[in-house]
């Protein structure tokens, strides 16, 4: 098994400092996926790790599909690394939509790929629009994930913010679980610091 902590410190993607998350909490981690995905042989490293996962299932995948912009790299070194095609779909004034003349068939098998599933929210959109197209989602996969939802053959459960289907496997390499703070009560802040937005600096 891979150290996906290692690989994302390593590749500069596991930030620590005092962070403001889109949320509105703090905390003192934030990861930047794209950090690790910007080396292609360890995206590819990855993506066959994952794809292992998936064949050991056994859950046949017709088509890996991700929601853009974040899931694309991770999804497309999945689909090479599962020998299927790669489609995404992508937001339109806010409405996640399947565009580029991209087709799915009826009953085609879909595995909704993320680079990371915080509470699912993007990836259930995009399952929801193939499935309205007459696609049925499988399963989700995702590089990391954030501890709310459940990875595929762990005994943890999800929590009540996992927005994914309960019914369906979500493949993971790992969970980051980090604890987040409400600014009145974040120890960094009570510290003196400043919570800075994580990609105000170029992040
Ligand atoms: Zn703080």
């Amino acid at each position: 098994m891979i150290n996906l902590e290692k690989i994302y410190k390593d590749s500069g993607a596991l930030l620590e400092g005092h962070f403001l998350l889109s949320s509105g909490k703090h905390s003192r981690y934030y990861l930047q996926s794209a950090k690790v995905l910007e080396q292609p042989k360890t995206a590819e490293l990855l993506a066959k790790e994952l794809a292992n996962m998936i064949k050991q299932s056994n859950i046949k995948v017709d088509t890996v599909c991700s929601p853009a912009l974040g899931g694309i790299l991770a999804g497309y070194e999945l689909a090479r690394a599962l020998d299927v095609r790669f489609i995404f779909v992508e937001r339109v004034n806010s409405k996640m939509t399947l565009r580029r003349g991209f087709e799915v068939s009826k009953d085609e098998k879909i595995l909704i790929c993320e680079d990371i599933i915080t509470t699912g929210g993007s990836a259930l959109e995009a399952s929801e629009v193939l499935q309205n197209l007459g696609a049925k989602t499988v399963g989700f996969a995702a590089i990391a994930n954030r501890g709310f939802c459940k990875i595929y053959g762990s005994d943890e459960v999800a929590t009540k913010e996992c927005k994914l289907p309960k019914e369906l496997p979500l493949f993971a390499l790992g969970d980051f679980k980090f604890e987040v703070y409400d600014p009145d009560s974040c120890p960094m802040c009570k510290d003196g610091s400043v919570a800075i937005k994580p990609g105000s600096r170029g992040n």
